[in-house]
């Protein structure tokens, strides 16, 4: 991205350039420290069914709370381990957990839900990923159809071909893709239609101001049309009002995600929401 900022592809390397790359080793290293000694954890979202308010699925997020750096942003360690190729392990860490989880729930009797992890394009593209998806179910013993990946609109754009070819292994085990931050990634819509996802995950940036701004709405509106038109799933991010929630519905989005109705929360604190919200499902725990 540097470079198309200078002419003729030149550009200067900046103070703010340089500390923010001292702040990318210092969290890479700190970040390799965490996953061996286990500060790392899981927090999961609630995905609502838009018809009847159940909940349907879960996104597993990832949190990180370093002793001096603090509370530390997926969105600032996630790049800094995919330049380090940290993000392999991490990943696969992220998954495991998420998968025992998903596992671990039904065992004690919640009503089935998906579990969907979030997958960095670094991981798509490592040729290993189908084996060590179809290796991680069989360990824990999960049936596929309660994995969904996500892998953002502009990671599957980053190479279609192989996305397709990866994408394609994968249902073919039958687990779920989804594409996620739909609309801010730039894909065609003839590959829209090679991925042969499942779902498409409404970015949260036009989910906002969906009540007041009428391009969002425009945009939001196609989207769920397209998507119906293409046999696909909706799900929309960042849902933060009943206005929003209920403007999604009338157009017929599928699901629903964001802080109406939940933070994403430590695997405990998920258990005890889904136990309130519908504990008539819950049968043993
Ligand atoms: P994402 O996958 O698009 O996740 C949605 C983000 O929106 C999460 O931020 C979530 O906490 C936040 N969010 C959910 N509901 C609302 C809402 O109503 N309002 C607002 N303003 N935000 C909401 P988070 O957890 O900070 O994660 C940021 C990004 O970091 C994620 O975006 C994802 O791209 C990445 N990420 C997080 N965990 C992982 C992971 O395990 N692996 C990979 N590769 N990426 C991850
Ligand atoms: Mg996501
Ligand atoms: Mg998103
Ligand atoms: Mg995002």
């Amino acid at each position: 991205r540097a470079k198309k900022n200078g002419r003729n592809g030149y550009c200067f390397f900046t103070a703010e350039m340089q500390a923010r790359t001292a702040r990318h080793m210092r969290i890479v290293g700190a970040l390799r420290q965490a996953l061996r000694l286990a500060q790392l954890a899981v927090h999961y979202q609630p995905q609502f069914a838009a018809r009847d308010g159940r909940i349907v699925g879960a996104e597993a997020l990832l949190r990180w709370q370093h002793p001096e750096l603090g509370t530390v942003s997926p969105a600032e360690f996630i790049p800094a381990a995919e330049e380090s190729g940290l993000i392999l392990e991490l990943g696969e860490w992220v998954l495991r957990t998420a998968v025992r989880q998903a596992k671990d729930w039904m065992d004690a009797g919640m009503a089935p839900l998906v579990m969907a992890v979030n997958l960095s394009a670094v991981q798509f593209r490592h040729p290993n990923l189908p084996d060590l998806v179809r290796a991680i179910l069989r360990e824990v013993g999960l049936a596929p159809e309660y994995l969904e990946l996500e892998l953002t609109e502009s990671g599957a754009m980053q190479d279609p071909p192989s996305a397709i070819a990866v994408m394609n292994k994968l249902r073919e085990q039958g687990v779920r893709m989804s594409i996620d931050d739909f609309g801010t990634g730039y894909s065609s819509l003839s590959y829209l239609k090679k991925f042969k996802v499942y779902k498409l995950k409404i970015d949260q940036s036009f989910v906002r101001d969906i009540s007041t701004d009428p391009e969002d709405k425009a945009i939001v509106v196609a989207i769920i049309n397209m998507a119906k038109g293409l046999g696909l799933q909706t799900i929309a991010e960042g849902v933060e009002t009943p206005a929003q929630l209920e403007f999604l519905r009338q157009q017929g989005c599928d699901e629903m995600q964001g802080y109406h109705y939940s933070r994403p929360l430590p695997a405990a604190q998920f258990e005890a929401f889904a136990r309130a919200r519908c504990g008539k499902i819950f049968s043993l725990a």
